[in-house]
């Protein structure tokens, strides 16, 4: 008998040789089980734990961090 495995799709022999069955690897078996417990550890490495935005900064937000800065951070002149 043969299954696929869930990650890559491969042709896996289902009997006790295939240790990571239904997997065809334990690298497949890995990366799928890191996939879902990604999923739990969504939190942000930011300070700010409320937002969960994981989205780039937008043109605006880096415009006002910019404003923030001396003239002198930015400015050649
Ligand atoms: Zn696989």
């Amino acid at each position: 008998m043969q299954v696929d495995c869930p990650n890559c799709g491969k042709k896996v022999e289902w009997c006790d040789a295939s240790k990571f069955r239904p997997f065809c690897s334990k690298q497949c078996q890995l990366i799928d089980l890191g996939e879902w417990a990604n999923e739990e550890k969504t939190i942000p490495c930011g300070a700010n734990k409320d937002q969960e935005t994981t989205e780039l900064p937008s043109i605006e937000d880096i415009e006002a961090l910019l404003a923030e800065q001396p003239d002198h951070f930015f400015k050649e002149d």
